[in-house]
């Protein structure tokens, strides 16, 4: 290359002398500690990726683990609700620290930077990609676990996560409907090939228990994200039923109240890496 300074962690070409493959790898901000870092991700919005986000930093918090919640869902965040979050996130000259919920899990989120949290976020994708970048490199996050709540899908966003935070693994989050157009499909090859390893599916909105008699109904038909795990040679870790509870426990804001069982095993495997 006519421009070569010989430092290919600087460089974007990918010439016939490269040494070593380029890494767009950040590091958080040095008062930080992050032991661990997980992703939450899901092939379109609406399947229930927040969900499963704050009911997995919940179940983590319980077990005694300081716990953060990035949200960077930018254009449709929705963890600081579920919290029950509405304050605004303090700083120092050079810093952001996260929010703290009631049962101390610390959250950072578009939501409590904005004057108004009902403001819509209309920025173009580069701007989206630094906040969510300055959500890594600029907040003091003192945790066990740092759970990400992605955006959905396998765009810019998604692929700025993947390249910038050093992810120890993903959580798909699938609902039995979005196997059939394939979206999930695209989301763990897009981890394949960024090398980052799928812990494993969680199958949202698998069936409803009927009230009465318990018998699980299943809306959407039984086994699809087994078959698409078993395409993918990847484990099944939950499959999540729709429960009303829990939707109007995230609407109240009192997700840290929950009761369901449904991702402790999500929660084993966790703890067992
Ligand atoms: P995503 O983060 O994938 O866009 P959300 O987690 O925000 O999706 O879920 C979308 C909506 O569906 C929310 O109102 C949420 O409370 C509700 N929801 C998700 N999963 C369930 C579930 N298992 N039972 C009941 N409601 C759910």
């Amino acid at each position: 290359m006519p421009d070569c300074n010989n430092n290919c962690s600087t460089c974007g070409e990918n010439c016939e002398s490269r040494t070593a493959p380029q890494s767009f790898l950040k590091e958080h901000h040095p008062d930080a500690v992050v032991r661990r870092v997980y992703g939450v991700v899901s092939g379109k919005g609406g399947v229930g990726k927040s969900m499963v986000t704050s009911q997995l930093a919940v179940l983590l918090r319980r077990q005694g683990y300081a716990v953060g919640v990035m949200d960077a869902d930018v254009t449709g965040p929705s963890i600081p609700q579920a919290f029950g979050i509405h304050e605004k996130a303090m700083g120092t000259e050079n810093a952001l620290l996260p929010c703290l919920s009631e049962g101390g899990v610390q959250v950072m989120s578009i939501n409590v930077l904005l004057d108004d949290e009902t403001d819509p976020v209309i920025w173009r994708g580069p701007i989206i990609g630094s906040v969510v970048q300055q959500f890594w490199t600029d907040v003091i996050w003192d945790v066990d676990f740092l759970l990400v709540d992605m955006p959905p899908g396998t765009g810019d966003v998604s692929l700025n996560v993947f390249q910038q935070i050093p992810l120890d693994g993903i959580i798909v989050v699938t609902s039995p409907q979005e196997l059939v157009s394939m979206v999930v499909e695209k989301a763990v090859k897009m981890a394949e090939k960024m090398n980052v390893p799928i812990v494993g599916l969680v199958e949202n909105m698998s069936y409803v228990a009927c009230p009465d008699c318990g018998k699980k109904i299943y809306l959407f038909g039984e086994g699809k994200t087994d078959e698409a795990a078993k395409r993918h040679d990847l484990p099944v870790l939950a499959h999540m039923p729709i429960d009303p509870q829990l939707a109007k426990l995230v609407d109240e804001g009192k997700i840290e109240e929950m009761q369901s069982g449904a991702l402790d095993g999500v929660v084993e495997t966790l703890m067992s890496k």
